[in-house]
């Protein structure tokens, strides 16, 4: 009989824990082979649950049938600390070993379709294709590195959570089955069998839904919620994720910046990360200008500088005019011999004209690129000098000379951040973005025809910087007299230069919270749909409950939402967002393991009154 004690799922010891504690005691343990030895008749078994791994000693006269990996057993046996020369360092229980009593095969694995025992430090390393770790997800998630994200996954949503309730916030669920949330993606669509003929909308977010919870006096509302979104997908991006979503009421952006602030310090910190708040704040066009993102990695901090001074090039190239270049100063830039030498490979195989400076502590300072011999060096050296107050020092400079200067200074940038030659300042670098631009103006072909629109850069809620509010009325009264206006580039630029209530957390160069202040007033909201293209019959029709709402004491509010996949992503050194979630789909928006989307029964289309047409 196997169970002398009467055991609990309380009594259960995780192998990965077995310590000193339970030297000489009984335990009873669970898990499955990760890996096993035969030697002569004693068979050494390292046994796995989602917490590590420990060495069971079965001796023969146990009598055990062939071992698989990945069998799932039950064990119950003494621990022991292992003979000094039989000691692991590798794992967390290598100084003891459980010497079996009694084992049970609770489960047999057939042939593995990959390794789960491939001794791997990182699952970076893993050589696996993902579409078979995607399509095995349960044996993938084995592995105790994809537990690791798991649970580092379930700790910062606890965390939140904490927070958020002690900050007299309360969690609210939202419908799935809702309207359309205008946050500029497809929606995805569920026909009503109720309704024939009509349509749910997946939501985009909770935007409307947590603006009626302010008018409903909540006052202070989040919620972990799952965000669907048809769009075209990429590493950093699922069809379903899932979002920190916050709103608050009698609140200004500085607001919500300290309250997020104080989440992530509280959060971080409990999970062992050190990170200094407050966090910056740059102006959106500042970013723009010098940095050609709204989402800067200032781990990096070296901004682009126009080049401010006649000095005569010789070159017979239209695409070249020194006044007009711009440069990237890399201050105390050390470069070894050999990466000089990479650098400058990769400079000639892009072909990109340059020209740069270098100068050592030992005051020797001298200019290399293809511009060299095109350029007064003294006189460029003495103006680089005056600007940037260096002397002598490791540091380079850089002279780009192309109308795409932006795109090519940042691509040597990336380059010396992609070859580990400039170090970050810091791991994790936050940045506000803030003053975003409230409209965009996109080009759509329509037949031959150029078609411009304007829409919100974040979504049609958010409210306008107050010293800019008059100009949404003026390019409103323009556009109601002259819509045509909108082909006239000046009317453009002026659309595009008003300022929003609109800001973005970014880390380490990434996107990963954005959020507003939002309009409050019902016939300035009105006014924005009017620009953006919704008649009012369309508002009515889209968001009357809103604006309906709105008439009954709605309180000043705004919010935001953080991306918390990338968030855990981005701790945990991931590029791809499908690392810390359990079943992501693929670029096709397919989930490998269940094989959705899949086609449905004719009887179930017909019940919904759905007839199915080719698309092409
Ligand atoms: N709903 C917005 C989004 O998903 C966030 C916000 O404005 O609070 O980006």
């Amino acid at each position: 009989m196997i169970n002398q004690i009467d055991y609990t799922y309380k009594d259960r010891v995780w192998c990965g824990k077995i310590n000193e504690k339970y030297v000489n005691k009984e335990v009873k343990i669970y898990g499955w082979v990760h890996r096993f030895r035969d030697m002569g008749g004693i068979l050494f078994v390292d046994l796995r649950d989602r917490t590590g791994i420990v060495q069971v000693v079965m001796s023969s006269e146990l009598k055990i049938n062939k071992l698989s990996l990945e069998d799932v057993l039950e064990v119950v046996g003494i621990v022991k600390e292992r003979p000094i020369e039989n000691i692991n360092p590798n794992i967390a229980t290598g100084n003891f070993e459980v010497i079996a009593k009694e084992i049970k095969i609770l489960s047999k694995s057939e042939a593995l379709p990959f390794m789960i025992n491939e001794d791997y430090k990182d699952i970076r390393d893993l050589k696996i294709d993902e579409a078979t770790r995607l399509k095995y997800r349960y044996l993938d998630l084995r592995r105790l590195q994809m537990f690791k994200n798991m649970y580092f996954r379930h700790k910062i949503i606890k965390y939140i959570r904490d927070f958020m309730d002690n900050e007299d916030f309360l969690e609210i669920e939202t419908p799935l089955l809702a309207k359309p949330t205008p946050e500029g993606a497809r929606d995805f669509l569920v026909p009503s069998r109720l309704q024939p003929g009509k349509f749910y909308a997946l939501p985009q977010s909770p935007q409307l839904f947590k603006q009626i919870l302010m008018v409903a006096g909540i006052d202070r509302y989040f919620q972990i919620a799952k965000c669907l979104r048809d769009e075209d997908l990429r590493a950093d991006r699922q069809p379903e994720f899932t979002q920190v979503d916050i709103e608050m009421s009698f609140i200004s952006k500085k607001d919500i910046f300290l309250l997020i602030e104080n989440l992530l310090d509280y959060v971080l910190n409990n999970l062992g990360i050190e990170i200094s708040i407050p966090f910056e704040v740059i102006d959106y066009n500042y970013a723009i200008k010098h940095f050609n993102s709204d989402k800067p990695d200032l781990r990096f901090n070296y901004p682009v500088k126009k080049w401010n001074n006649s000095i005569k090039i010789n070159l017979n190239d239209e695409d070249f005019d020194i006044n007009q270049a711009y440069y990237i100063f890399f201050k105390n830039l050390v470069l070894t011999r050999k990466e000089l030498d990479k650098l400058n490979e990769f400079l000639r195989q892009n072909n990109l004209k340059f020209l740069y400076l270098i100068s050592s502590n030992s005051g020797e300072s001298f200019f290399k690129g293809s511009l060299v011999k095109f350029v007064d060096i003294n006189e460029v050296d003495n103006y680089l000098r005056n600007e940037n107050q260096f002397y002598n020092g490791d540091y380079i400079v850089f002279v780009i000379s192309s109308k795409n200067y932006l795109n090519e200074l940042i691509l040597i940038k990336n380059y010396l951040i992609e070859n580990k030659v400039l170090k970050p300042v810091k791991d994790f670098y936050f940045l506000w973005v803030d003053n975003f631009p409230l409209f965009k103006v996109e080009e759509e072909k329509v037949g031959n025809k150029l078609i411009r629109k304007i829409s919100p850069e974040h979504h049609p809620f958010t409210n306008v910087l107050e010293e800019d509010k008059d100009k949404v009325y003026m390019i409103y009264e323009k556009l109601k007299k002259n819509p045509n206006i909108i082909y006239d580039d000046e009317f453009v630029k002026e659309v595009l230069s008003i300022r929003s209530l609109a800001y973005d957390l970014v880390l380490n160069g990434v996107e990963i919270a954005s959020g507003s202040i939002r309009i409050t007033d019902i016939k300035f909201q009105k006014i924005i749909f009017e620009i953006i293209g919704i008649n009012e019959e369309d508002a009515n029709r889209k968001f009357g409950f809103l604006l309906e709402a709105f008439k009954y004491g709605v309180p000043p509010h705004g919010g935001i939402a953080l991306g918390i996949d990338r968030i855990i992503a981005l701790l945990l050194g991931y590029n791809s967002i499908r690392e810390v979630i359990a079943f992501p789909k693929t670029q096709s928006g397919t989930c490998l393991l269940t094989k959705a989307p899949s086609e449905v029964d004719l009887s179930q289309l017909k019940e919904l009154g759905i007839k199915l047409m080719e698309v092409n």
